[in-house]
């Protein structure tokens, strides 16, 4: 049994696929009829690397000199070594493992032979051979990019399989098929992290923060995972995978659709709103009751693609298929919330990849505003006619609401289109405390308290070390929430919340006692948050949040019958 976060609800199970993504190392079993294409696969990527480095020989002998370019050859020797590459074909036969992992296993048994030596020129020969190793594995896996890859070694299953792997980045995650994918299970990852989201919104059940899954899980082994309580059951009785297979298989009666706004205990319209990462999930969110689409994440929705090479009519389509799908019910676009790597921009100075408070979202645009300004104009193409909106992400001051809007003009003056109306993500603290300022700009405001959390109480959503601190239910984070609903009701602007705390079955009372009406959420969560709505007045939540906001006391309204 393995204990990790539950960050996406329901049963799967499947054969286990590990992959250390990171390290170029996927471990799965194959069956029989797959040997031959298999070791094909390892001869293609062994002639790959032999030309390689034969080229790099060739250039170093050019520049450096020949005895530089002799490690090389060292390198191209061990390459067609018959203790490496036919040992791995006899493993692929013998153990049915695909070719990295067989790679991997020929190559520890090298290095026990070459410690075994006692010649410290074999011996230091280790690190050759490490590299050798490493780069047949990165040839193997050269497709078009990691998710095509990955893509077709999922597809090679008669089955959807439970993903194990070290961690999945969610420009990996957004092109994935997901529905190859019985489950997900990663060593790192979080509740809030955008590939934990993706698979929420994608329904499939996943645990994350697991933190030696792919140390523990057997490639190949066949896993139960359960997404509600986090624990994955790795090779569990014959009789329990049977029983869960039936149960699993049994026909699900598919649930009424929902329609209209929710409606509190004491019957107040509050609005849903679903989030979505691709268009073909929009008539699941209509089903679900979803009013229109409150989040769209368009770097999502572009599915992991370089950003800063998307052209503009390429945008155009994605946006339209959207807004399509969507028809009359408003649809509201964010723009990219990224950093200059993953627009594929150089950065003029160095930044740690995975740092959150630099250049970022609209910072980013306004200080790099092609890319932003292309985006731009695509979505005023797209949504002329539309029920479209457009909001900022990451904005942290009234200044650069203006200039965001005001750059937002200037491109549809050129189109000679209406420009739609746009609104701020309030994410950071400053957006927060000068909610009113910003809505002075704004047409509306949205809180993303995934990271409105992070940011007030300082702890990365995405680092697992630290989610004992990260609670968007801490008094410093309602108290923010609260001074943007004023803030916004103050300049009559509408206010949602669009982040992981409006699914919340507990949180979304508290939001509605702090004055919300208006939520965004994974489609699949909107079933629970209605019947949550439901079950409280607007006088009981008005009560939780007080308890919330002054004693710190979350506690679920209770609804049961006064006896
Ligand atoms: C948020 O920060 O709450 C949000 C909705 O945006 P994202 O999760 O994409 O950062
Ligand atoms: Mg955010």
């Amino acid at each position: 049994m393995l204990t990790g976060i539950a960050v996406a609800p329901g049963e799967a199970i499947g054969p286990a696929v590990v992959a250390r993504l990171r390290a170029h190392d996927v471990r799965y079993r194959i069956a029989e009829e797959d040997v031959p294409s298999e070791q094909a696969r390892l001869a293609a990527a062994s002639a790959r690397t032999r030309t390689q480095l034969e080229d790099i020989r060739d250039r170093t002998r050019h520049v450096l000199g020949s005895e530089l370019a002799g490690m090389f050859d060292v390198q191209i020797l061990m390459l067609s070594d018959p203790l490496l590459r036919e040992r791995a074909e006899a493993l692929i036969r013998a153990r049915r493992v695909n070719a990295e992992w067989a790679v991997v296993e020929a190559g520890e048994e090298l290095v026990q032979r070459l410690r075994a030596i006692e010649d410290p020129y074999l011996q230091e020969r280790h690190g050759d051979l490490t590299d050798v190793l490493g780069r047949i594995r990165a040839n193997l896996q050269k497709v078009d990019g990691d998710a095509s890859w990955l893509n077709a070694q999922l597809a090679r299953f008669n089955e959807p399989c439970v993903f194990v792997a070290d961690d999945l980045p969610v420009s990996v995650a957004a092109q994935l098929d997901w529905s190859r994918l019985a489950a997900l299970a990663t060593d790192a990852g979080t509740r809030t992290a955008h590939t934990a989201i993706l698979a929420r919104s994608m329904g499939v059940p996943a645990v994350v923060g697991l933190q030696e899954a792919t140390r523990m899980v057997p490639p190949g082994a066949t896993l139960l995972v359960d997404g509600t309580t986090g624990v994955i059951a790795v090779d569990p009785p014959p009789s329990v995978v049977e029983a869960t297979r039936h149960r699993l298989h049994a026909v699900a009666v598919p649930a009424e659709s929902l329609s209209g706004p929710a409606r509190t205990a004491d019957d107040v319209p509050v609005l849903l709103f679903a989030n979505i990462e691709r268009a073909e999930d929009v008539p699941f969110a209509w089903r679900e009751g979803a009013e229109g689409l409150g989040l769209v994440r368009s770097e999502l929705l572009l599915g992991g693609q370089p950003i800063g090479q998307v052209s503009e009519q390429a945008q155009v389509d994605v946006y339209r298929a959207v807004l399509d799908h969507a028809g009359p019910r408003e649809v509201t676009i964010r723009t990219f919330d990224i950093t200059p790597e993953e627009v594929g921009l150089p950065e003029q100075m160095e930044v740690e990849p995975r740092e959150r408070l630099g250049m970022r979202g609209l910072r980013l645009g306004l200080a790099r505003p092609e890319v932003l300004e292309r985006q731009l104009r695509a979505l005023i193409r797209a949504g002329d006619g539309r029920q479209l909106r457009i909001m900022f992400p990451f904005v942290t001051s009234a200044d650069e609401m203006a200039r965001a809007v005001a750059m937002l003009h200037a491109q549809a003056e050129r189109l000679g289109l209406p420009a739609p109306p746009a609104g701020a993500m309030v994410e950071v603290p400053a957006a927060a405390l000068d909610a009113g300022g910003l809505a002075r700009h704004a047409a509306f405001l949205s809180i993303g308290t995934n990271d409105l959390t992070q940011y007030t109480l300082a702890a990365d959503r995405s680092d697992v070390r630290v989610q004992h601190l990260y609670d968007p239910r801490h008094p410093a984070v309602l108290r923010l929430i609260r001074m943007v609903v004023r803030g916004a009701r103050r300049h009559g602007r509408r206010v949602a919340v669009c982040g992981e705390m409006a699914s919340d079955t507990i949180l979304v009372q508290v939001l509605l006692g702090l004055g919300l009406r208006e939520f965004s959420m994974a489609a699949t969560s909107l079933r629970q948050a209605r019947e949550a709505l439901a079950g409280c007045s607007i006088a009981e939540a008005r009560d939780a949040a007080l308890r919330a906001l002054y004693d710190g006391d979350i506690a679920a309204i209770d609804t049961s019958p006064a006896v």
